[in-house]
């Protein structure tokens, strides 16, 4: 008898969790499973992230659910869009097996009548994040006067959000028969305050802080050959134009080494180790902390404890040598309940490690190739074109602007744009013209998402599309694909090879689907800004020609260099601001010293809002905006 049967479920779960793959039930799952199957009772349980919450709740919820009734039967709030879809999926997954269950995701950034539909045919289980779900109520558009169970998800995170109203007002809507089960990571005062204020009699499970990874880091993986590693680093921070990281290596030397390169190739770059003083390392910290710095190059030992919010990426140059270590390392993203990303930049020879680490951190790894040239110029010029609209007007520059105008008064305003961007684009595309793909084989069999699957496979004949949407919005790849697909109204499999980048995505659909895609996407507001869509010049992120587009392949002195900086004096003023050309070594103070510029919209801050100037150090109360509230868009 496996110690999941031993917990009581029944056989249609036991099976969902032999595909799952889940051996054991961990802690909380062994605790809360039990309790909760046996009586109706209200719960509080208190485990880390990454404990496997969901299940130690979703189990039992399944369980009890009653299949031939199709009235609203629980009630899963949880903060953010991102949780709710994946708890969605999950339950899913769970009742896979059980017959007539129903499991419907209510969340902001979706038509909310689609959602109501959805209900309407009869939804035992609601999953929501609270503002969308009070919406419903108001509108009458859902019934939760009769549910048996109310489950409150990562409750510290939702009260953290100013969901304390939403939270009260929908749960005084609930019978108080209910049972209500409160999962949460930690217990500050708020939570106690609604635990009294809702619950009668609350057992309490509480589990020891597990080292497992954090559910808000997604693990990623770019199989490259050895000696593009460092190339993979530079097209991986290009595709990323908010970067805001940590790069991890093995050694001192190689620490120092990377930063000095990325420095040299003009990125905004400083290294973290133990030959530096500590005045130095204090200065590379601040420099960090104040986001002049986007790279910081930094070994174990002295990122221990980097708690600087808002990371966004953790990227693992070389793996760790323990690879226990490599929780630590992407644990400096992923905080505050921000979303994060842990990039492996691995070999073949290295690949093994991958599945070990799988196991330690109980979560899978996404296999990812690194955008071609043509992708990173996409996102590149895009970036641009939002920084130029987004960029506010100093009138100063009306003095200048009679000399301007005159210089420029016989261009049409097409030619401008296009001379504009050109400006920073060209750099982009000459460096990327003539460089190869440096993608390795993929490990094909790892394949599990089709979004992740080897590219000169996944195009034919499909249609590759680049929207102005992505990680910024709140979106991945999945919860992206739901919105198109929902937006669209698309089938199940009709979008794919979605890809998130932070202001941008990239997706596919077949050419039957384009005009609908064009006409309805280019005619939808996100949060009151207009979504637009374009045929991606790209044919897929596939190989096949983008190595010798226009055909010239002069082995450049730049060949595995960054594009050139810009030289003299045209630095200054403009609508430059790329962290690409700005940062510059400065006589000697090579160490901490670096003036990186990040003019570009902090990752966190929707899309209108634009960083003030360079040495602004982020308020500690924009780390808990409102961005990761559901957004809301609407058709014209
Ligand atoms: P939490 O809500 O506590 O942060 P999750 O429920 O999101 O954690 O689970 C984290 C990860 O662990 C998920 O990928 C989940 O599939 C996995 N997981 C959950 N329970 C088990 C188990 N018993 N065995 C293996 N993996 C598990
Ligand atoms: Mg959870």
């Amino acid at each position: 008898m496996n110690k999941f049967e031993q917990l009581g479920l029944n056989e249609s779960l036991l099976k969902a969790i032999l595909d799952l793959g889940f051996e054991n039930p961990s802690e909380v799952q062994e605790k809360a499973i039990p309790l909760l199957l046996e009586k109706d009772t209200d719960m509080v349980a208190l485990a880390q992230t990454g404990t496997g919450k969901t299940a130690a709740f979703g189990f039992p919820l399944i369980q009890k659910i009653d299949a031939d009734n199709r009235n609203t039967q629980a009630l899963v709030l949880s903060p953010t869009r991102e949780l709710c879809l994946q708890i969605t999926n999950e339950l899913k997954n769970y009742s896979k097996y059980e017959k007539g269950i129903n499991v419907v995701a209510v969340y902001g950034g979706a038509s909310i009548t689609e959602q109501a539909r959805e209900i309407k045919r009869g939804a035992q289980i609601i999953v929501a994040t609270p503002g969308r779900m009070q919406d419903m109520i108001n509108r009458g558009l859902v019934n939760i006067k009769n549910i048996d169970y109310c489950v409150l998800d990562e409750a510290d995170e939702m009260l953290n959000m100013g969901f304390y109203d939403d939270i009260c007002s929908i749960l005084s809507d609930t019978p108080d028969e209910k049972s209500t089960w409160l999962f949460s990571a930690t217990m500050p005062q708020e939570v106690a305050r609604i635990a009294k204020q809702f619950m009668s009699d609350p057992l309490e499970i509480t589990v020891g802080t597990k080292n497992s990874g954090s559910s808000t880091v997604s693990h990623e993986f770019y199989l490259v050959n050895a000696r593009d590693r460092y190339e993979a680093l530079k097209r991986l921070a290009d595709a990323n134009p908010d970067i805001f990281s940590v790069v991890f290596c093995r050694t001192k030397r190689d620490t120092q080494a990377i930063a000095e390169k990325l420095i040299e190739d003009g990125y905004s770059a400083a290294a973290l180790h133990g030959d530096l003083s500590q005045a130095q390392r204090d200065g590379v910290m601040k420099s960090f902390r104040g986001r002049q710095i986007q790279m910081l190059v930094a070994t174990d030992v002295a990122a221990r404890g980097i708690d600087v919010d808002n990371v966004t990426h953790v990227v693992n140059y070389q793996l760790p040598d323990e690879i226990e270590t490599y929780n630590h390392r992407s644990g400096r993203t992923g905080r505050a309940g921000k979303l994060g990303t842990s990039i492996v930049i691995v070999t073949k020879s290295e690949l093994r490690k991958i599945s070990s680490i799988e196991r330690i951190i109980k979560q899978k790894f996404v296999e990812k190739t690194i955008p071609s040239g043509i992708e990173i110029c996409e996102i590149q010029l895009l970036h641009l074109a939002n920084k130029i609209k987004d960029t506010e007007v100093d009138h100063e520059i009306d003095n200048y602007l009679p000399a301007i105008n005159n210089v420029l008064e016989d261009l049409s305003k097409e030619e401008l744009i296009k001379k504009m961007v050109s400006v920073e684009f060209n750099r982009f595309i000459t460096y990327y013209k003539k460089n190869r793909d440096i993608s390795a084989q993929s490990s094909g069999e790892r394949r599990e998402r089709g979004d992740s699957e080897p590219r000169e496979f996944s195009n034919n004949g499909a249609v590759r599309y680049f929207v102005n949407i992505g990680s910024r919005d709140n979106f991945d790849w999945m919860s992206l694909k739901d919105y198109l697909k929902e937006t669209l109204d698309l089938g199940r499999d009709d979008v794919f090879k979605v890809d998130v980048k932070e202001g941008f995505s990239f997706f596919n659909t077949d050419p039957e689907h384009t005009d609908k895609v064009m006409d309805i996407l280019n005619n939808t507001q996100l949060e009151g800004r207009r979504i637009n869509v374009e045929i991606s010049k790209n044919d897929g992120g596939g190989r096949r020609d983008h190595n010798n587009r226009g055909g010239r392949r002069d082995s450049g002195r730049r060949e595995g260099n960054f594009a050139p900086r810009r030289e003299g004096g045209s630095d200054r003023g403009g609508f430059r601001g790329e962290r690409n050309s700005s940062s510059r070594r400065e006589g000697g103070s090579d160490r901490g010293g670096f003036r990186g510029e990040r003019n570009s919209a902090p990752r966190e801050g929707g899309f209108r809002r634009s960083e003030g100037g360079s040495d602004r150090t982020p308020r500690r109360s924009e780390s808990f905006g409102d961005s990761s509230r559901p957004r809301r868009p609407r058709r014209d």
